[in-house]
């Protein structure tokens, strides 16, 4: 039978008075790459540790490969752990570092020596045998710490932030190279991360943890597109928050000025927030025909970001951002028509 990699199994786990995992349960089908995502404090690490076997669970059952592991220590699990600093042996060198968890295993001599040499090949770092932590770089010492969870070949590779001390260019290079071994290997993976760029470009599915709990779980794009919810929708990037109010088809800022938004399948009436984001906003010197929600604005600042230019406006009583990717030909005072399309606007209430 075809057991999934991995089975959680309404887990929750409360530290004292404290409720770090609520009742999450998730399933890792073999070969799959997770991600769970969100903030600080919303559970992330502490899931990652319950299925090391790091911490056990108040309630729930953990199964890997179709074996309940409740009971079992981490080296008693398929699994092996990345955390954010490497936690490499400082006083061993690479080779050692990386043969550590095969001498446990028990491999014979030759074969250790075998397995380490090609571990290194395939995270380039042929060469670095006798190295020490200290003389390499914090990106290499990732790869180092990558090649000593890969040499055991676990059924579950699982990741805690752990590009998160790195700088932006390494953070990019490691991210790369993770998805090629995952290719390459095949193994299963958890990844924890709060950087929602990293989690879409890298998983089969994400799942977006608030408080606790899985808010989410989906494809990257289905997560992105069609969040299930108002913190999905805004952690999964940036959004302008508009405060509306909603009667009918009618839209009111909080002065009671009417708002020319179109209403597809009005929401029905009260206060509401609906949200766009700042990618999908367009900017025209003057109303277009056909174009829906024209909003006449006033912009305010315009930001250079590097890749982007990004405009402030002011809409009636809303603060509106849009990014172009090219420079516009507006600057503070000048009026302009801020635009989207219906299927990129949210309503929340
Ligand atoms: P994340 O990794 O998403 O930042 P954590 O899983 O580390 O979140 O923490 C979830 C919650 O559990 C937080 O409120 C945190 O303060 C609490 N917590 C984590 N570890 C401990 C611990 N050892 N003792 C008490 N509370 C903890
Ligand atoms: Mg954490």
């Amino acid at each position: 039978m075809n057991h999934a990699a991995l089975e959680l199994d309404r887990i929750s786990l409360t530290y004292g008075t404290i409720v770090a995992i609520n009742d999450v349960s998730l399933r890792v089908e073999r070969g799959e790459f997770v991600t769970l995502l969100g903030p600080s404090g919303s559970g992330k690490t502490s899931t990652l540790r319950v299925v090391g076997g790091f911490e056990k669970p108040t309630s729930g059952t953990v199964r890997i490969g179709g074996e309940t592991v409740n009971d079992r220590p981490p080296y008693g699990r398929d699994t092996a752990t990345i955390f954010q600093n490497g936690a490499l042996f400082p006083h061993k060198t690479v080779a050692q570092n990386i043969a550590y968890g095969l001498r446990m295993r028990r491999v014979p001599q030759p074969e250790i020596e075998r397995r380490v040499r090609e571990i290194l090949a395939i995270v380039a770092l042929s060469g670095y045998e006798d190295r020490y932590p200290a003389a390499m770089s914090g990106g290499q010492r990732q790869r180092v710490a990558l090649a000593r969870s890969l040499v055991v070949r676990p059924t579950l590779l699982l990741f805690d932030e752990p590009m998160s001390a790195l700088d932006l260019a390494l953070r990019l290079q490691l991210r790369a190279e993770i998805k090629r071994l995952h290719e390459e290997l095949g193994f299963s993976a958890i990844f924890v991360t709060h950087d929602q760029g990293e989690a879409m470009s890298m998983s089969d599915r994400v799942a977006v943890m608030a408080k606790g709990q899985i808010e989410q779980i989906g494809r990257p794009e289905e997560v992105y597109r069609h969040p299930a919810n108002e913190f999905v929708f805004t952690f999964m990037g940036e959004s302008c928050r508009l405060p509306v109010r909603i009667d009918g088809r009618a839209v009111f800022d909080s002065s009671g000025q009417p708002v020319p938004l179109t209403l597809v399948a009005p929401p029905g009436p009260g206060e509401w927030r609906i949200y766009v984001r700042p990618g999908h906003v367009r900017l025209l010197p003057k109303a277009s025909e056909g174009l829906p929600n024209q909003l006449e604005a006033t912009v305010q600042m315009v930001e250079y970001l590097g890749g982007s230019y990004r405009y402030h406006v002011q809409a009636s009583g809303l603060s509106l951002v849009c990014d172009s990717s090219s420079k516009l030909g507006f600057g503070p005072g000048d009026a302009a028509v801020a635009s989207w399309l219906q299927e990129d606007m949210r309503c929340f209430q």
